[in-house]
């Protein structure tokens, strides 16, 4: 690769570096980003030799800020600062499941691939008889008597190829009756727009439809009781890519005790669907420091989903 190209690839990272930045609500950047979007090229990213001793440094190495409004500054001590390992695994996850429980119908990791090249088992249920099986008033896990307002599910595009899934309801999610729609579902949204999709285009779910007491992690017992629904509906849906949002919901779906700082930047497979592990929008809001390495996430998303298009379009 010459010099110019590296260049051009630089500039075009510095590019997209800024418009994630400006999608997920930065509001102060030490550079004119709409300037830059227009006319960034390798001759004003690395200035011409002359000027090289007084050059401001490229945009990407520091100087944006993150510095979030005292007045919103989340409360330390919340929900993910120190999140939980999952405890140990119930003995058989057979004891709280649901009638119709996927764990009948799912086959192990290992299980061979079906003719599509997915290793999801295929299914003949929709969504609205999954639903059905679950009911309005679920009590299938201690969640149901624990101050829920209501079940919370799935929602989105049935035919999507790219589904989110997160842990649980948070308090505006239970009010609604929808998931992600409180300021970490506004994030989400952002999220989704920066790939170049729209929330109307993608699934998103939680392992747990009801929301836990005082937003504490869903507890084993009750995960094994609600995510076979989720299982359920990742074999109607059949997406290409799932991003799991933040540690609990990445551990409990890829069945890990590994943080989540390790589980991210990387492909994993759940039977052959690619599964992306990245930090929870909530999260984010506490920390906008994690906004870029979950930018690096949604990148490898968006190229993999690019690339599956390409290939359909040969
Ligand atoms: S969390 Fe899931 S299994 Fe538990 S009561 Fe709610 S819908 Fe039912």
């Amino acid at each position: 690769m010459g010099s110019t190209d590296a260049l051009q690839i630089a500039a075009s990272e510095v590019r997209e570096y800024l418009r994630f930045f400006r999608e997920l609500g930065v509001e102060y950047a030490a550079a004119d980003i709409g300037a830059l979007e227009r006319t960034t090229t390798v001759e004003n990213v690395i200035p011409a030799p002359a000027e090289r001793q007084e050059a401001v440094p490229p945009p990407h190495f520091k100087p944006i800020s993150f510095e979030t409004p005292a007045k919103e500054r989340p409360k330390a001590g919340a929900r993910l600062a120190g999140l939980p390992t999952l405890g140990p695994r119930p003995e058989s996850r057979k004891v709280n499941a649901p009638k119709g429980d996927l764990t009948q119908k799912m086959p192990t990791q290992q299980a061979a691939t079906d003719q599509s090249g997915s290793g999801i088992p295929t299914s003949d249920e929709t969504l609205e008889q999954i639903r059905a099986d679950i009911g309005p008033d679920c009590s299938r896990c201690k969640l149901s008597t624990l101050g829920r307002m209501q079940v919370v599910n799935s929602t989105g595009n049935r035919k999507a190829e790219l589904m989110f899934v997160g842990e649980a309801p948070g308090a505006d999610e239970d009010k609604l009756g929808e998931p992600f729609v409180g300021r970490a579902g506004q994030l989400l949204t952002k999220i989704i727009e920066s790939i170049g999709l729209e929330r109307k285009d993608v699934f998103i779910g939680n392992i747990n439809r009801c929301r836990p007491p005082k937003n504490r992690a869903p507890e084993s017992d009750e995960t094994a009781a609600c995510k076979p629904f989720l299982l359920r509906e990742i074999s109607v849906v059949r997406p290409k890519v799932i991003v799991v949002l933040g540690a609990t919901a990445a551990q409990n779906l890829l069945e890990t005790n590994v943080p989540i700082g390790k589980l991210r930047g990387r492909f994993h497979d759940y039977y052959g669907v690619k599964v992306m592990p990245t930090f929870h929008p909530a999260y984010l809001l506490r920390d906008p420091s994690k906004k870029r390495e979950t930018w690096e996430d949604m990148k490898i998303v968006r190229d993999h989903l690019n690339a599956l298009k390409g290939r359909k379009a040969e």
